[in-house]
């Protein structure tokens, strides 16, 4: 789960870190009150939207005037805002965090994550921050320094010292660098966060360091225990179909291709998309029904692919093993009967009672293309959603 900016922000104060004052705002009669509240000074008008890259974008104005900033969130609010990260619908924006402007001297990145390969906090440093962090550890990998914190001791000082020193923080400055770097991994590992990055992390002219951006993802198996990370989630941010799709207690990811998957298991799905794109196809969507694959659940899956106006072909691969498959044939004939099923369905079950199943399929009158094998379903439903 992804949180907004001015959350990020509010939470990194917890632990300490330095932020700009800042007020998030729902309206541009709330950005103007807020810009009063913050002073004369210079101000900066940041969209909240669940992506970076916002700067380019056009969805972070810094402004010198009242009329200036009134003008800025007339602009932002509302706008669809396109980045590298919101694809090239974009994301509208509802949300604003108008905040003190910074006398910037240095933009500095540091981000962790959590490395599965050595089971331990990858926490990364570089001068070259404020811009986009992968393309600095795509073309110049060397600017990127990192310290291997082990969880159960924690990010020692001297760790985020040496890290302070590696990009440039002045010496009188390393301290608050380094507490900085203490209390982002101290809120990364209090909120089981997968990702913690301050991009830039600022130093400023009156000699302070602080977090001028924040981003923050949890890992979701653990959101059960944190109920005020949870009140965060912002549903304007997902994908509706990927709401849908939880409510019924499917796993489901929408993707940039034409053919509809629906299969049991995660495993299974995933080899699923595979030949599917072996075969020079492109999945529509990841969805894995889970082991009970209902009717009900069968129809929702469907009702969801469908929602895609660019559907062109449904690849329905089923192992009945807990599940019978002449249980699931009689899902998926229901299930499509229910949405009267408009596009190709291609229908590969293996498994408990298979031969049952393919007769259910076939007598049931549905144009439904049965496969023998995954390799033969691929290529099925690759060339029918060629037309
Ligand atoms: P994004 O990463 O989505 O583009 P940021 O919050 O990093 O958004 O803002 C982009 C840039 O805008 C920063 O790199 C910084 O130069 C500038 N900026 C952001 N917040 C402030 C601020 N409070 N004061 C001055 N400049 C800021
Ligand atoms: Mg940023």
């Amino acid at each position: 789960m992804k949180i907004h900016e001015y959350q990020a922000k509010a939470l990194l104060q917890r632990y300490g870190v330095a932020v700009p004052r800042g007020v998030p705002c729902f309206s541009v009669e709330e950005a103007v009150a807020a810009g009063h509240t913050l002073g004369a000074g210079v101000r900066v008008v940041k969209a909240q939207i669940h992506a970076g890259g916002r700067g380019k974008g056009g969805g972070v104005k810094v402004v010198r005037t009242d009329d200036e900033l009134e003008t800025a969130a007339r602009q932002i609010l509302g706008m669809q805002l396109v980045t590298h990260q919101t694809g090239p619908h974009g994301q509208t924006v509802h949300r604003l965090l108008v905040e003190e402007g910074a006398d910037i001297r240095q933009e500095l990145y540091v981000g962790m994550v959590v490395d599965r390969n050595t089971q331990q906090v990858a926490l990364m440093a570089s001068a070259a921050g404020g811009m986009d962090i992968e393309e600095v550890a795509a073309s110049h990998p060397e600017q990127i320094h990192t310290a291997q914190v082990d969880p159960g001791v924690g990010l020692r000082p001297e760790q985020a010292e040496t890290l302070a020193r590696q990009i440039g923080v002045p010496e009188s400055l390393v301290g608050q660098a380094r507490d900085l770097m203490l209390g982002l991994y101290r809120a990364f590992d209090d909120t089981d966060a997968s990702l913690a990055e301050i991009n830039p992390m600022a130093v400023t002219g009156d000699g302070k360091v602080l977090a001028l951006d924040a981003k923050f993802n949890f890992d979701a198996n653990a959101l059960y225990r944190h109920e005020d990370i949870q009140a965060w989630r912002d549903l304007d941010e997902e994908d509706p179909n990927e709401i849908e799709a939880s409510r019924f207690g499917l796993s489901y990811i929408s993707l940039e291709g034409n053919i509809g998957c629906l299969v049991n298991g995660a495993g299974l799905a995933m080899a699923t998309m595979d030949i599917v794109k072996l075969y020079g196809g492109n999945p529509a969507n990841f969805l894995d029904v889970g082991g009970g694959a209902t009717t009900e659940k069968v129809t929702e899956a469907f009702k969801l692919m469908l929602s895609n106006p660019g559907l062109k072909a449904i690849l329905v691969n089923i192992f009945g093993g807990i599940m019978k498959c002449d249980v699931i044939a009689e899902g998926v004939v229901a299930a499509a009967r229910q949405v009267r099923l408009a596009v190709p369905l291609v229908v590969r079950l293996e498994g408990t009672n298979v031969e049952l199943g393919k007769q259910i399929l076939a007598d049931s009158g549905l144009p439904i293309l049965s496969a023998v094998n995954m390799a033969d379903a691929a290529a099925q439903v690759v060339a029918a959603a060629r037309g």
